[in-house]
């Protein structure tokens, strides 16, 4: 064989061996691209998150019982633009200082409420389940996004639910979430616990300072949300179900860069962008000083 042959010979083989490679490539990719997504052993779905391939625009694909994602109509959140003012009355709440689990869910930081919360909503009595934090903010305002965003999730006797959204600025340090910034569960499934009585019976949290822009609470019992957004939407995970009573108030909290940071450390981009508003009424309700 002369020199010549076993050029065109061995280049032969080279693009032999490159399509070998592009085929064995194709075939693991088909064999093996769905790994790419982590799947919940138990149930064979795919995981929905925030990433491209398990993010909001695909939720509605990765299981039938996520349809409404996709085609649900009272979506959340929204931009809450242009609202209705209105004279809405008052909504009292009961905060308990409770101990309380924080948990790292993989999608946000969740700190999970015994009984003895609630908020009354249309002389409908709603429970605290729980509350958790989008980082940035999900509800936009006038298409302004917030640093952060709190959902206290609460559900009423017959499964009615009903969520307060509070949205967090950079701005000052807010003391009160210092004992639940302390157990942030660093690792997806890890649940920290916080005794909210120390020895000296005194509290660690008292969730009233939680809604509080200036750290100032009434000493009354229950105290009263009075200026806030109401409309009827979903929940902004998967399974989007919708009749739920958003309520969001409309005067941020602030945080500090460091809290910010702290929280985004471990999760961040947790946010579901907004959604049509369908012809839904957005009402806004201002009652001066009540909160
Ligand atoms: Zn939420």
């Amino acid at each position: 064989m002369d020199n010549y042959k076993k050029l065109i010979l061995g280049h032969g083989l080279h693009h032999i061996a490159n399509s070998l490679i592009s085929i064995m490539c194709v075939l693991m990719c088909l064999t093996g691209c769905g790994k790419a997504r982590s799947v919940t052993p138990a149930t064979g779905k795919v995981e929905w998150g925030y990433k491209a391939e398990n993010g909001p625009r695909v939720w509605a694909q990765l299981s039938p019982e996520y349809v409404l994602c996709a085609e649900g109509k009272h979506q959340s959140p929204i931009d809450l633009v242009n609202p209705i003012p209105a004279k809405l009355p008052l909504i009292p709440y009961d905060y308990r200082p409770t101990s309380m689990n924080v948990r790292n869910t993989g999608h946000t930081i969740e700190v999970a409420c015994p009984e003895g919360s609630w908020i009354e909503v249309d002389g409908t009595r709603y429970q605290l389940l729980q509350f958790h934090f989008h980082a940035p903010s999900e509800h936009t305002v006038a298409g302004k996004s917030f640093d952060m965003e709190a959902h206290f999730v609460h559900k009423s006797e017959d499964g009615m639910l009903a969520v307060v959204g509070l949205l967090i600025k950079q701005g000052r340090h807010k003391f009160v979430f210092d004992p639940i910034w302390s157990h942030l569960p660093a690792v997806p499934g890890e649940t920290q616990r916080i005794e909210n009585v120390t020895e000296d019976d005194s509290l660690i949290v008292d969730p009233r300072f939680m809604f509080s822009p200036n750290d100032q609470v009434e000493d009354v019992a229950p105290s009263r949300f009075g200026n806030y957004y109401r409309y009827d939407g979903s929940l902004t995970t998967p399974p989007c179900s919708e009749g739920v009573k958003w309520i969001v108030l409309t005067t941020p909290i602030e945080m500090s860069e460091a809290q910010i940071a702290a929280f985004k450390a471990i999760i961040h981009d947790n946010n579901r962008p907004v959604q049509p508003l369908n012809g839904r009424k957005l009402f806004v309700n201002f009652a001066g000083d009540e909160r």
